[in-house]
C-alpha cells in the first residue's frame, strides 16, 4: 500500500461510498494530511510497510475519532482490536492527561510495533494493555460489578463474528450517553450486494455477521444509532437507557 493511503482505498473497493477515488484522494489531501499530528503520521507510515496493512485504520478515521472524543469529552474509554495501534493513538491524543484506554488485542507482536511511537508521543500512560481475547475481558469486568456503566466510548474494531457478543456485553459497561463505535459496518460494501456476488473470500465470510449486527443495532431500543460512510462504515450507538 502507498504512505498515502491512495492504493488501500481502492483496493479493498470503498470507491462506491464516495463518488471516485479523486475524491478521497481530495479529503485526505486538502484537510487530513496537513493536520495529521506527527506521530500518528509516523505510525500510519511505518504500518504501511507491515503485510496486514490493510487492517489499519484509515486517516480521515483517525481524524474523525480525535474529534468525536474531544467532542464528548471522553476519559474512560476501551478499544477491542488494536493492530499497529493507529485508531489508538488517534484516542490517546484525544484524551486528557488522566484519560485511560484499556486496550485489547490477541495480537501483541504488532502493538509493538506502534509502542515506541505511542509513547514517544508521551500519551502511552494512557494505555492499558491486554494481550488475549476481548471477550473475556468483558465478562468478566460484568461480574466484578464494578465496571457497570463506566465507560465513555468504546471503539469495536476486531473480529467481526464476535460483535453481537461484544454489543450484548458493551451496552452495560458503557454510560448512559455514552458511545460505542462499531468499524467495518459497510464490510467492504457487500452488506448492500447480492448475496453471489464476486466477492473475496474473507468479505464472504464475514458479510453475514455485519448484516445481522446492522440489522440487530438497528432494532435495539437502548440505544440511537448513526451509520457513517467514513473508512468502511463505522457505526456509533449512543446508550439512552
Ligand atoms: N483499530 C486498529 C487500527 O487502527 O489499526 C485495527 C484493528 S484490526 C482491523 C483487527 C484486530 O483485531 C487485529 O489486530 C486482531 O489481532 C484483533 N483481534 C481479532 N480477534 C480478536 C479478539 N477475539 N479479541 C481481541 N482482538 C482481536
Ligand atoms: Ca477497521
Amino acid at each position: 500500500m502507498a504512505a498515502n493511503g491512495e492504493s488501500k482505498h481502492s483496493e479493498v473497493g470503498h470507491k462506491s461510498l464516495l463518488q471516485s477515488d479523486a475524491l478521497y484522494q481530495y479529503i485526505l489531501e486538502t484537510s487530513v494530511y496537513p493536520r495529521e499530528p506527527e506521530a500518528m503520521k509516523e505510525l500510519r507510515e511505518v504500518t504501511a510497510k507491515h503485510p496486514w496493512n490493510l487492517m489499519t485504520t484509515s486517516a480521515d478515521e483517525g481524524q474523525f475519532l480525535n474529534m468525536l472524543l474531544k467532542l464528548i469529552n471522553a476519559k474512560n474509554t476501551m478499544e477491542i482490536g488494536v493492530y499497529t495501534g493507529y485508531s489508538l493513538l488517534a484516542t490517546a491524543l484525544a484524551l486528557p492527561e488522566d484519560g485511560k484506554i484499556l486496550a485489547m488485542d490477541i495480537n501483541r507482536e504488532n502493538y509493538e510495533i506502534g509502542l515506541p511511537i505511542i509513547e514517544k508521543a508521551g500519551v502511552g500512560h494512557k494505555i492499558d494493555f491486554r494481550e488475549g481475547p476481548a471477550l473475556p475481558v468483558l465478562d468478566q469486568m460484568l461480574e466484578d460489578g464494578k465496571y457497570h456503566g463506566t465507560f465513555d466510548f468504546v471503539f469495536v474494531d476486531a473480529d467481526k463474528d464476535n460483535y453481537i457478543n461484544y454489543h450484548k456485553r458493551l451496552i452495560d459497561l458503557v454510560k448512559i450517553g455514552g458511545l460505542i463505535g462499531y468499524d467495518n459496518t459497510l464490510w467492504n460494501g457487500s452488506v448492500a450486494q447480492p448475496a453471489d456476488a464476486p466477492m473475496r473470500k474473507y468479505v464472504r465470510y464475514y458479510r453475514d455477521f455485519v448484516i445481522e449486527l446492522n440489522k440487530a443495532l438497528a432494532a435495539d431500543p437502548r440505544i440511537e444509532i448513526c451509520m457513517l460512510p467514513v473508512g468502511d462504515g463505522v457505526t456509533l450507538c449512543r446508550r439512552i437507557s
